[in-house]
């Protein structure tokens, strides 16, 4: 009854860990969960209050489908001055950042098209590469080389099909943030190969050493990047489904069209929000930057005293993602960490082969959470170690 690209992609994993986790909850089990995608900090009293301020003055409507003007604009010149991105108000399209990477590979990519994604990286990229017919292929990156695609894995990767290459940086589930002389490698290969390239900033703030640049913002890059990013991480915004793409018009513009026929446009209270969040007072931002900054410290030091475990600590996001030594793939040892721990982590095989022998852990949860989870994980470990 279904269509064939329902069967093509798979449930996400980290949506089927989370109602395990409810479940074992709602039996009254004490789970710490170091699986979560998201800060837990609340969204900036500021920024709240300007939603609710749209609300009860009736700003309930539609908006424009590529959003509200003064929003783009402030897009558009966060991009020029931060990114050095050089985008004008029209090459901005807002969207939640999720449907922003599917819409791109839905406006650009045609059945049997290839995709290169990084391997270990984010599933969705694999899940809207399928869905549009497209193929997706996985480049193995290495924690040596900062999890970044080199100059001679992505030119044994290219073929006449390939069409796109996507990166994400700082990288969900590797902390690793591309350096300058890294992103060069990527855009020299893009313009010698005619590719476009789809870069994921969403973690762009979330940055404790040096900073996140945009590759859309080295020299004739803009023409044939479209660059993702949103408020869900940086604001603490994620269940109000607020982001953005920019890249070259003709792009956007394809975009929008499956935009106006899926989504009609962004929430519009949200909207007047996100004006707010761009243009408003930094300093809860940087709060939240300098305590993840601190629990990343705990955290890779406390791993690092497990036996078995080898936490290098990464640049950015709130993920650490430690290798291990045990005696089990990283699916066995993650339900193993849970029963016996009680303690959820995301396995690293659910970000591709190259995440095996890996755990993903979220450290958007609170200081007291981490050292129980590391006391918990060190006494389940030492019983097979
Ligand atoms: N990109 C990456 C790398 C992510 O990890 C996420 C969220 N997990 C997103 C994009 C999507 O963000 P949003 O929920 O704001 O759509």
């Amino acid at each position: 009854m279904l269509a064939k690209r329902v069967y093509e992609i798979e449930e996400s994993a980290m949506v089927k860990l989370t109602s395990l986790i409810d479940e074992m909850r709602r039996k009254g089990i004490k789970v710490i969960s170091f699986a979560i995608g998201e800060p837990d900090f609340p969204t900036p009293k500021h920024i709240v209050d300007a939603a609710i301020e749209a609300l009860n003055s009736g700003f309930t409507h539609y908006t424009p489908s590529m959003g509200i003007y003064e929003l783009r604009e402030a897009i558009a010149e966060k991009c020029n001055t931060q990114n050095k991105i050089p985008c004008k108000v029209k090459e901005v399209l807002v969207t939640p950042t999720k449907l922003a990477v599917y819409l791109a590979v839905m406006a650009c990519i045609n059945e049997g098209d290839e995709v290169i994604i990084p391997d270990p990286s984010w599933v969705t990229y694999e899940a809207c590469v399928k869905l549009a017919g497209g193929k997706p292929v996985f480049v193995p990156t290495y924690e040596e080389n900062n999890y970044a695609l080199t100059q001679e894995s992505l030119q044994s990767a290219i073929t006449s099909r390939t069409k796109m290459i996507i990166i994400n940086t700082p990288s969900n589930p590797t902390g690793a943030v591309y350096t300058m002389s890294e992103l060069k490698v990527i855009a020299d290969i893009a313009k010698d190969y005619n590719l476009l390239v789809l870069s994921d900033e969403i973690y762009e703030e979330l940055v404790y050493e040096g900073k996140n640049y945009s590759i859309a913002s080295l020299d004739n890059m803009f023409e044939r990047t479209l660059t993702v990013n949103g408020f869900s991480k940086t604001y603490a915004m994620t269940g109000w489904r607020l982001g953005w793409v920019v890249g070259p018009e003709p792009l956007i513009e394809a975009m929008n069209k499956i935009q106006q026929h899926t989504l009609t446009c962004s929430c519009s209270f949200a909207q007047k929000a996100g004006i707010v969040a761009l243009k408003g007072d930094r300093k809860p931002v940087e709060d939240m930057v300098r305590e993840f900054k601190e629990r990343r410290e705990i955290i890779c030091k406390g791993l690092n005293e497990i036996p078995g475990f080898n936490c290098k600590k990464p640049a950015g996001t709130f993920y650490v993602f430690p290798s291990y030594t045990f005696n089990q793939n990283s699916l066995e040892f993650s339900e193993f960490l849970l029963r016996e721990a009680r303690v959820a982590v995301t396995p690293g095989s659910a970000f591709g082969k190259c995440g095996e022998k890996h755990i993903r852990i979220s450290y958007a949860t609170s200081r007291e959470n981490i050292k129980e989870g590391l006391e918990r994980i060190s006494k389940a470990v030492s019983k097979i170690s």
